[in-house]
């Protein structure tokens, strides 16, 4: 019988002016960018993460601890390929993976199809088993005061 899970994962950077803006591995023109050890980038973290619930080995700060220098500046993309590896490692297989990005500006939505090609790249699977969404709070909390951004992810993976 197929073993099916699921993993939920959530990340919040804060906003600074004049930083790189990378969200799910492209960089977005924009005149804030996310505070972060590695390139904060916040989706690949959430989705890192959803992955890691799902096969119930830990989080992302278990496997990358942001007191290593080697992780310093990172390229998330390349935790997400190690995360990836690792499922495959335990003899998974991703299903499909959907994340919502909060965010009050800049509009994201020209960047969505290029995100799912590069998140869809990196995990071994079609774009069409990435989802990725943008939403604005209406400017409340946080994220709507453009303090910082949130990201939501689920992940289903399974194995035979
Ligand atoms: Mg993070």
């Amino acid at each position: 019988m197929t073993d099916f899970r699921i993993g939920y994962g959530y990340d919040v950077h804060a906003l600074a002016d004049g930083l790189r803006l990378v969200i799910a591995g492209v960089e977005i023109p924009h005149t804030k960018g996310c505070i972060a050890h590695s390139d904060g980038d916040v989706a690949i973290h959430a989705l890192c993460d959803a992955l890691l619930g799902a096969a119930a080995l830990g989080d992302i700060g278990l496997h990358f601890p942001d007191s290593s220098d080697e992780f310093r500046g990172i390229d998330s993309r390349i935790l997400l390929r190690r995360v990836a590896a690792l499922l495959r490692e335990k003899g998974y297989r991703i299903g499909n993976v959907d994340c919502t990005i909060q965010m009050q500006r800049p509009k994201l939505r020209p960047h969505i199809d290029r995100m799912r090609e590069v998140l869809a790249a990196d995990l071994g699977i079609g774009a069409d088993r990435v989802s990725v969404k943008a939403t604005t709070t209406e400017r409340l909390g946080f994220e709507g005061r453009e303090e910082g951004v949130s990201v939501a992810a689920v992940a289903l993976i399974y194995r035979d």
